[in-house]
């Protein structure tokens, strides 16, 4: 298996089994994205215990990338800190901008293959974007 059959593999996974994919009443932090190029929807919900991301969950509908992405997200966001959250997504970023890629991305490195469809991209940081904006005033009153 080469690497794109791989990153196809794990964006496939990622669809067919969402990771963290429903609501969560409990969740004081939402934030909704919409991508009018590809229809893409993308609530995302936080709730937050002592500076920490306890429990992350999306809902949403569009593209397969933005899907994963969002799916992909939850994961690997799940129990980390404000700040840190907001380095991932700061890598994230860069690695759609076409920078190297960070080890500690894991399993998000499959979507920078996206980076050669540049319409994709927007896709790709929806959810981030999401996340981005319910992290930043929570940023600066830390
Ligand atoms: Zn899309």
């Amino acid at each position: 298996m080469n690497a794109e059959e791989l990153y196809q593999e794990i964006i496939l996974r990622h669809l067919r089994e969402p990771q963290n994919k429903r609501d969560c009443p409990t969740c004081l932090q939402r934030q909704h994205e919409h991508n009018p190029v590809c229809g893409d929807d993308v609530l995302l919900m936080i709730k937050l215990a002592d500076g920490r991301i306890e429990d992350i969950y999306f809902l949403g509908q569009g593209c397969a990338i933005s899907q994963a992405s969002a799916s992909m997200l939850t994961q690997i966001i799940k129990d980390k800190t404000i700040e840190e959250a907001w380095q991932l997504a700061k890598k994230m970023r860069e690695l759609m901008d076409g920078q190297s890629s960070d080890s500690a991305l894991g399993e998000l490195q499959a979507l920078g293959s996206v980076t050669k469809y540049p319409t994709r991209i927007k896709c790709v940081l929806l959810p981030w974007q999401a996340l981005q904006k319910i992290l930043l005033p929570l940023r600066h009153n830390a």
